[in-house]
């Protein structure tokens, strides 16, 4: 059209991710600097990238509830859709004072990339609640789940966007999620989220899959460093779901826990930490805090003790440029999402440092969801040994394809990681169009 501005005259358009503002070490300016590094990589694909830089949907909700002593408290919630050209968006809830719409960007974002990685058929997504769930009693926490599920009911379902747990949500959460989302839509949904107790269309093997995932991936990065897991030693930052199972499946393989650190505490013991001990312990207070089995120590003296497997497997960030210094691990493997900033991958790198990234690391917790989902629907459902073989072999396959990428072009493991994700997602992307 004659009266339409020429292309080089015209703004470059911003979207709400305006309303956020990254740094280098955020969440999001993390994960923007990733999706730069991936681009030398994508060929032809990389003209779609700056699809991959904007979330396609957030929602912020006001999540207002009765408090037992009668007042009223509002708080905010998120739920953001970052990309959809694979399928349904899938991604975990969390419940922490410090979300924030970045942070839950970021982690969406992530979730498009995992996905692709392990070529579930799902996008991206993630939700939170800004609440420090430990100050709410039961009641509170049901209520603050059913408002913030009736908020987002108009964006989530089995075939649009399929929430899961993350950290400080767990099974009793979903369930009152798909009993709110069945309640407001007059039929019983078990797809609607993952991470469900059983009874309701749980499946067996999710409550641990990410741990075992990033057990798989470790056990295979291991190998190809030529480092035996029986006798190794393993730091885990974080002893919640995906921590607490991932220490669990390195002891049986017979590497010692040399140190474990929570909010809770920092606790070390230079001949391995008995975790049939531990285990009820954390159960029992909330925490590894106070364990009689090991010494305590400072929280920032965690970042100097001697391993060779490090485990961050609590929140994002954690691995700062200057503790990257200090890290005596061969091997890291990313439980937690967004744990490492860019500077220190570098500093990582150039040390030798093997980092197995989130994207594909934890990517063990989405594989059973996806199962999970799949049998909700299909009605039918699988045997332990059947999903914990199913997770093994497709943690596997997607690690194998990566590491050859990382090999042909002499790149990390996460750039790898990004450039097989990134390629299936932008061909999703251009193969679809460009709606209208
Ligand atoms: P969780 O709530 O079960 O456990 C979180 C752990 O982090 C707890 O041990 C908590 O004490 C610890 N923690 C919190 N703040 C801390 C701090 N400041 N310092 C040290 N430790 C602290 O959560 P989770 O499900 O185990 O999730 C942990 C990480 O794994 C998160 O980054 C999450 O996004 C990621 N993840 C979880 C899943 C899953 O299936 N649950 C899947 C993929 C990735």
């Amino acid at each position: 059209m004659s009266s339409a501005t020429p292309h080089s005259t015209r703004p470059k358009q911003t979207s709400f991710v305006s309303y956020v503002s990254p740094t280098p070490t955020s969440p999001w300016g993390t994960y923007l600097s990733q999706v730069d590094r991936v681009v030398p990589y994508l060929g032809h694909l990389g003209k779609w990238a700056e699809t991959l830089k904007r979330p396609k949907r957030a929602l912020i909700v006001d999540v207002p509830i009765e408090m037992d002593d009668g007042t009223v408290q509002h708080y905010e919630g998120f739920r953001v859709q970052h990309n959809l050209s694979r399928g349904p968006g899938k991604g975990g809830v969390r419940y922490h004072p410090d979300v924030t719409l970045e942070e839950v960007m970021a982690l969406s974002a992530w979730m498009t990339v995992k996905c692709a990685a392990v070529n579930l058929p799902y996008g991206g997504a993630k939700g939170g609640i800004r609440v420090d769930p430990k100050q709410l009693s039961m009641k509170e926490l049901e209520k603050l789940t059913r408002r913030y599920t009736s908020e987002i009911g108009i964006i989530i379902g089995p075939q649009r966007d399929i929430p899961a747990p993350d950290v400080n949500t767990n099974g009793q959460i979903m369930a009152w999620m798909m009993d709110t989302y069945s309640m407001n839509t007059g039929a019983t949904a078990t797809g609607v989220v993952t991470g469900k107790p059983i009874h309701l269309g749980g499946s067996l093997g999710r409550v641990k899959a990410t741990g075992r995932g990033v057990f798989v991936t470790g056990r295979e990065a291991a190998r190809r460093l030529g480092l035996k897991l029986d006798g190794a030693t393993v730091a885990v930052q974080g002893f919640g779901n995906v921590g607490g199972s991932a220490a669990e499946l390195f002891a049986q393989a017979g590497s010692k826990i040399v140190a474990a650190q929570d909010h809770t505490g920092t606790i070390f013991n230079a001949a391995g930490l008995d975790l049939a001990e531990l285990m009820p312990h954390v159960k029992q207070v909330g925490g590894v805090g106070g364990f009689k089995g090991a010494e305590a120590l400072e929280p920032e003296a965690f970042w100097d003790v001697k391993c060779d497997i490090l485990i961050p497997a609590a929140l994002e960030g954690v691995i700062s440029a200057a503790r990257a210094k200090r890290v005596t691990a061969k091997l890291v493997l990313e439980g937690a999402n967004g744990p490492t900033v860019p500077e220190a991958d570098d500093i990582l790198a150039e040390r030798g440092v093997l980092v197995v990234p989130d994207v594909i690391c934890n990517a063990g917790g989405v594989t059973v969801s996806y199962f999970e989902w799949v049998q909700d629907f299909s009605s039918f459902f699988w045997s332990e040994d059947e999903i914990n073989v199913r997770l093994d072999k497709i943690m596997v396959d997607a690690l194998k394809k990566i590491w050859d990428t990382a090999d042909r072009h002499q790149i990390t493991l996460r750039t790898a990681t990004f450039a097989v994700a990134c390629e299936r997602i932008l061909i999703a992307r251009e193969e679809r169009g460009l709606y209208p």
